[in-house]
């Protein structure tokens, strides 16, 4: 009640400010301030837009839009957003009379002169920049998240604004086109076609799409709705192996959430679009979902977590189709609710179809390992930040939202009950349906269901950045049991937060334990516990807390030597065990060891990827060089009788990856070449296109005699003319001579030549793979001062991304050096957001470089 009254009277005076304020000119980006100022202004708001796209990719796009809406105070101009050459605006028609809007840096400002109270229109003739439209030649599309809808045509590219848009479309003829819009008329004379949309519902700038080339349509009814697939593979027996998939998971994430919301689908028809390499997993314009092509159409040799992975991924993007698009947030600083329902939904649509998987061993493994890699570094931030402008909106996206986030609502939905929490979210849903909403609103909602105080729950977990520490300490008298108890402190020790949360402490003896639920609110808790010493203390035992665990030291020795029994438990182990070796109290070696031990007699199928990709991480960056040489001809024995034991082709597949991944030795290079060479087969397993480029990469990266020859060959015998094109840019960063590996890094200095991120990222990749590290120390400093244009030029999660590519297979004291002198010399003014991102993407190399100086 208190909270409602507060807001009542921030929006009072926010309104009284803005109508006594005078005119000021709207700035570069979309600042928060602009964007108040035009939300308490502009409704009512539709696009009526024209685009043309030539059959000739060098030509620029060029539309026509008319934008209506209706103004309050028309006494002060209005700032359009419109982030192109003011040269890219050939005409203008103001309520009528032609006329042209002030151009000033990213906006296009209507003087008060042109504007009226009540109803406007306006039409503005365009050229639209090239960036978000991803264009080549036999196709394009447009992804305009987070405010890139401003490159493309003149608007108001803020969430908030939600409008109507009505489309069409001039294609070069034979390419099939798609929006959000359900297609109301194609015409398709003469050498372009011209195919005009219904108009949508109100969407966001940011949902709002279209794309068009040469797609293939594969159409299929489930449940009555009819789903349209478009896609560019060419192998159609892979098409024909996928599509039903693709649609029953689509049909079952619809249906599932009419039914956890109680709200019908929102967006009338469903279309999605396959993207070779698309920049993300997948995007939720709504009725117009794009995913990368590879997470849908699988393999044959798709991995069990590949498969798990498709259906998480089609959960995720129909989620949003509530979560996010008929839900808004209302600025980008909330992005993270929309990331973490579209989550949290993905985990409940897909757990019952996959009943042989243990769904909290995969949780766990799915978010736990990537939050905490960010969430332990000095470059961490909140679930919740701060953004004045959405120039900086792309660098919100990471592992805190992606994967903390969900497992922060996965404890709020504890501390609620799943019914209740329900009830708070179709209320929510209800309340906010077309419109945008802020986390506060829904912690409101959800708060009069609880007796907790949920403001100070979203205290520690969402508004400040960080976990506890939380430290077993178990005291001992001989053989008898004096005391076990659980603390928690803030690593900021100023700061000094409580975090509320659950907590299971399992007692083992032998490896078996016991877990026991407690629920933790303040600093320390007392656990009873058997009156003999157990073998080890396991907190987390269920998998479901969050922090730094500092596991006892006879604990830690025991669990070093035997993991638990029980899978959740063996997993939480592993992954506090990792962290504990991080956080240096656990030797590299020792974990090394414990993995090597364990691998051989490990049944479950996600806990050997988790392991395989451990071990692939301690071999290639904590243990030092020499030691990896020594130990190669074990781990590939190792690996090979897990590959020929493995008793389900996702097994074969995950072994035979990491053998390809880790080997060094010639005779299983040498092994390797005649797989590639198809004159050895691995039984079981069957090996598809991308199988043998990444087969040829990883054995050209290795220098193994004829690599040219085998890059060459690879290059010739793809079919995929997608594939081939990536392979043939990728190939000179995999070059044994230097010189063409730094020409492949010089290039890359011209942002068109970095459009492809998907390819630059795995060139970039290879050029600092650890077998190449010496040589590639020299482009560390360059690509550090690239990120801040990159920032500028790139897609969302491209600076995070091109950062972890380039220091990933770096463990010299020199490159930390860089790093770190880097850091210390930036100028004043450098985003605090691009600094972190380099803080938590050095982090596993400065703490390996500061462990080596130690040893
Ligand atoms: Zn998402």
């Amino acid at each position: 009640m208190l909270r409602t009254l507060l807001i009542c009277a921030i929006l009072m005076m926010l309104g009284g400010v803005s109508q006594s304020r005078p005119y000021e000119a709207p700035g570069t980006g979309v600042a928060l301030a602009l964007a108040e100022e035009r939300a308490a202004r502009v409704t009512n708001l539709r696009y009526e837009l024209h685009f043309t796209v030539p059959p000739v990719q060098s030509a620029p796009v060029s539309g026509r839009v008319t934008i209506r809406f209706d103004l309050k105070d028309a006494s002060r101009p209005l700032a359009l957003d419109f982030a192109a050459p003011s040269h890219a605006v050939a005409g203008a028609t103001l309520n009528g009379r032609d006329g042209k809007p002030e151009y000033v840096t990213d906006h296009l400002v209507v003087a008060a002169s042109d504007l009226r109270s009540g109803a406007n229109e306006i039409t503005v003739e365009f050229r639209s920049a090239d960036a978000p439209l991803n264009r080549s030649a036999e196709f394009l599309y447009a992804l305009f998240v987070p405010a890139r809808a401003r490159q493309a045509f003149p608007c108001f590219d803020q969430p908030d604004l939600k409008a109507r848009y009505t489309l069409s479309l001039d294609v070069p003829a034979g390419w099939t086109a798609l929006s959000n819009g359900a297609e109301a008329t194609g015409d398709s004379r003469g050498p372009s076609s011209t195919v005009r949309f219904a108009e949508t519902q109100p969407v966001s700038t940011y949902l709002f799409t279209f794309a068009a080339g040469r797609f293939t349509v594969d159409t299929a009814e489930r449940d009555g709705r009819r789903f349209r697939m478009l896609h560019r593979e060419t192998d159609a027996a892979k098409v024909a192996r996928n599509r039903d998939a693709i649609f029953d998971l689509h049909a079952g994430a619809i249906s599932w959430l009419e039914n956890y919301t109680g709200i019908p689908y929102p967006f009338g028809k469903f279309d999605f679009l396959l993207v070779p390499s698309f920049q993300f997993g997948g995007m939720e314009h709504p009725g117009s979902v794009y995913y990368n092509a590879p997470a849908l159409m699988l393999d044959e040799s798709a991995t069990q977590n590949q498969k798990l992975g498709r259906a998480s991924l089609i959960a995720h993007e129909t989620a949003h189709m509530w979560f996010g698009d008929l839900v808004t947030m209302r600025w980008f600083n909330d992005v993270w609710m929309k990331e973490v329902f579209a989550n949290f939904m993905a985990a409940k649509i897909v757990n019952p179809a996959f009943p042989e998987i243990n769904h909290d061993l995969r949780f766990l493994y799915a978010h736990y390992p990537a939050a905490y890699d960010v969430d332990r570094t000095a470059g961490t931030n909140a679930i919740r930040q701060r953004l004045d402008n959405l120039d900086e909106a792309g660098s919100m996206y990471g592992a805190i939202i992606y994967q903390k986030a969900p497992i922060v609502m996965r404890q709020l939905e504890l501390l609620l009950g799943a019914a209740s929490f329900r009830d708070g979210m179709q209320e929510y849903l209800k309340a906010h349906a077309f419109g945008n909403a802020t986390w506060t609103d829904l912690i409101a909602t959800l708060d009069r269901r609880t007796p907790d105080d949920l403001a100070a729950w979203s205290r520690s977990w969402v508004e400040e950045a960080g976990r506890p520490i939380i430290r077993v300490d178990l005291k001992a008298n001989g053989e008898a049991v004096e005391s076990l108890e659980v603390t928690q402190e803030d690593p900021i020790t100023a700061r000094g937060l409580l975090w509320t949360q659950p907590l299971s402490v399992a007692i083992g003896y032998r490896r078996d334990g016991v877990g026991t639920r407690h629920r933790m609110t303040g600093r320390a808790l007392r656990i009873s516990s058997g009156a003999t010493v157990p073998d080890y203390v396991l907190p987390n035992s269920d998998g479901v807390s969050y922090g730094n665990f500092v596991l006892d030291p006879s604990s830690r020795a025991y669990l070093l030597e035997n993991l638990p029994a029980d899978e959740v438990a063996r997993g939480s182990a592993l992954v506090i065990l990792w962290e504990e070796m991080v956080d240096g109290r656990v030797l590299p070696r020792a974990m090394f060891d414990l993995l090597v031990k364990t691998l051989p007699t490990e049944r479950n199928e996600l806990t050997i990827q988790r392991m395989l990709s451990y071990l692939q991480q301690v071999r290639w960056r904590w243990i030092p060089d020499a030691e990896r040489a020594d130990s190669a001809a074990a781990v590939e024995a190792m690996s090979r009788a897990g590959l020929n034991a493995a008793n389900t082709p996702s097994l074969k597949s995950a072994w035979f990856n990491a053998l390809r991944d880790t080997a060094q030795t010639r005779s299983t290079l040498a092994w390797l070449e005649s797989v590639w060479k198809k004159t050895e087969t691995v039984p079981g397993l069957v090996l598809a296109e991308p199988d043998f480029i990444t087969l040829a990469q990883e054995l050209a990266v290795r220098g193994v005699p004829g690599s040219e020859r085998i890059l060459s060959e690879q290059i010739a015998r793809t079919q995929n003319p997608d594939r081939k094109a990536r392979m043939e840019f990728v190939r000179p960063s995999l070059s044994a001579d230097s010189t063409v590996r730094d020409a492949f890094f010089a290039q890359l200095k011209d942002p068109i030549k970095r459009r492809r991120e998907a390819w630059v990222l795995e060139g970039i990749g290879y050029l600092h793979h650890p077998l190449r590290a010496a040589s590639a120390e020299k482009h560390v400093q360059p690509s550090l001062e690239m990120l801040l244009e990159i920032q500028r030029t790139g897609d969302i999660f491209f600076p995070k991304r091109w950062m972890d590519a380039t220091l990933s297979g770096h463990r010299s004291p020199a490159v930390a050096a860089t790093v770190t002198k880097f850091l210390a010399e930036l100028p004043a003014g450098y985003p605090d957001r691009l600094r972190r991102i380099i803080l938590s993407s050095a982090d596993d190399l400065l703490r390996v470089s500061r462990q080596g100086r130690q040893q």
